[in-house]
């Protein structure tokens, strides 16, 4: 029963590993909570990157979208994010198909999302008055009063009443807790796996990401505030999404696996090439690529006695608002650490449900894009899907019940649970079924798929 005594006292000392949005996220409220609670910590962030720079050695690879789920939990905990981190107010989503495009708003004027760039911007960048979202989260919890490392964890080893971490640059320290919120980078994990014998690492796929540099007037013209949606039936791709940035577009593909020759078919459909500037040559304007990896299943005990790990290190969302995800799970672990305890027994009991949500819900997510994917290979329900869309635009907002659903489902917003419950609503579905009728009897008519 000693072990459930192990708690933060005054002068304990927390290394976060990783100063991603995790690691500060947790950073920030375990100051809070402390400072509650009248304890005084010590918190060391150490990050390998360096978030005010350009490049990949500033990035954390990512679409760069903060849901409006996000946003409205971050100003409820005192965190508003600054004009100069908004690269663009995302407005609205213009969703293409073979057979056409919409324009899919907002359904309520409130509900705008951001995109922003995880470090300074792609390679290449000419760094100017904007700052990076990352270097941003890691500002705040300075500020608080976290010791920012710069280096890079090489080796851990549990001691009797802690945990050494020894770092690149011959940094050395022992801690009290060590929080692993390391995102998927496989060596760091490894090294987690050591200290947490029951850990089994989260499961991932690889997907897309590219900076596509253009003249501002043009992004203005092309994109406006609207992010291009792609669900075409192109293989392996789940969801394509070209999110503008001021002067840059960033081109996110989804799915599984995703190689040279699929990043290649998608640049080269019609819907993809009619978004930008006629006979522009995409490839050329490509500043930045990487093929990261994304989360498909969570980790397995992701805690044992003085450590914890969090963000996509445990368990994060289905394809969408990892940052959201990340957010989640490192308040669950920070309110653990103060108001419960450090030992396994503590995060399997009070932080490990909140990973439990998360994956269940993923669980219905994983049943959403299952139907996306079957709309994505039929061309008459991509016809009916269209349509119905289409329609609700003569709605007022709020009625445009399948408009609301497919914002859901590609801002992350809403769990999908919640996403799957409103698409179960009957009017809906038979909206959606009469539609189809629709498309096969025009299909039947004219010999041929059209809107
Ligand atoms: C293609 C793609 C698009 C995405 N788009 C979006 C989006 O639009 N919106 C959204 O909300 N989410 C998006 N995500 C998910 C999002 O990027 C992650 O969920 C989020 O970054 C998780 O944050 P994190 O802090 O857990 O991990 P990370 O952001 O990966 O941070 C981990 C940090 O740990 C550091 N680190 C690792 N090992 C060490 C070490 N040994 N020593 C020191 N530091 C170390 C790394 O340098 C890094 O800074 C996307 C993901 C992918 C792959």
């Amino acid at each position: 029963m000693e072990i459930n005594n192990l708690k933060i006292k005054d002068g304990s000392n927390i290394a976060i590993v990783g100063g991603g949005p995790s690691g500060s996220f947790f950073t920030y409220f375990t100051f809070e909570l402390a400072e509650q609670l009248d304890l005084h910590i010590n918190i060391d962030i150490i990050e390998g990157k360096d978030f005010n720079s350009c490049g990949p050695s500033g990035c954390n690879q990512c679409g760069g979208i903060v849901s409006e789920s996000l946003i409205q939990m971050l100003s409820g905990d005192g965190i508003i994010l600054p004009a100069e981190v908004i690269r663009q107010g995302i407005e609205s989503y213009t969703f293409h198909l073979e057979q056409g495009n919409v324009v899919i708003e907002a359904s309520a004027d409130e509900q705008k999302i951001a995109s922003m760039f995880r470090g300074l911007g792609p390679l290449g960048c000419i760094p100017d008055d904007r700052k990076s979202f990352d270097n941003h989260l890691m500002e705040l919890c300075a500020a608080k009063g976290a010791n920012i490392i710069r280096d890079r964890v090489i080796e851990m080893e549990r001691k009797k009443d802690g945990i050494i971490l020894r770092a690149k640059n011959n940094f050395e320290k022992e801690y009290d807790l060590v929080v692993g919120a390391v995102g998927l980078n496989k060596t760091t994990l490894e090294l987690f796996s050591d200290l947490c014998p029951s850990f089994i690492l989260p499961k991932t796929t690889r997907t897309f990401i590219c900076e596509i540099q253009i003249d501002e007037n043009q992004i203005n013209k092309y994109f406006g505030n609207s992010m291009h949606v792609f669900l075409l039936n192109l293989p392996n791709i789940k969801f394509g999404a070209l999110i503008p940035k001021a002067r840059y577009v960033t081109l996110v593909l989804l799915g599984a696996d995703i190689n040279t020759e699929i990043v290649a078919s998608f640049l080269e459909s019609e819907p993809v090439k009619k978004c930008f500037p006629p006979n522009t040559d995409l490839k050329s304007i490509i500043t930045c690529q990487c093929y990261p990896n994304i989360n498909i299943k969570g980790a397995k005990s992701a805690y044992a006695d003085r450590v914890v790990l969090i963000g996509d290190s445990s368990t994060s969302k289905l394809y969408k608002n990892g940052i959201g995800a990340a957010y989640l799970t490192a308040k669950a672990a920070a309110n653990t650490v103060l108001f419960q305890g450090i030992s396994s027994v503590h995060f399997k009991k009070h932080f490990q449900p909140t990973c439990n949500k998360l994956e269940k819900d993923n669980n219905i997510g994983k049943f959403i894009f299952k139907i996306t994917s079957s709309v994505q290979q039929s061309v008459i329900l991509k016809s009916a899907l269209l349509r119905m869309v289409v329609n609700e635009k003569q709605k007022e907002r709020y009625k445009r019940k399948m408009s609301s659903i497919l914002w859901d489902i590609f801002t992350g917003s809403a769990p999908y649970k919640n996403i799957f419950v409103r698409f179960l609503n009957p009017g809906t579905i038979f909206t959606f079924v009469w539609n189809t009728i629709g498309a096969m009897a025009r299909m039947v008519k004219y010999n041929k798929y059209e809107l």
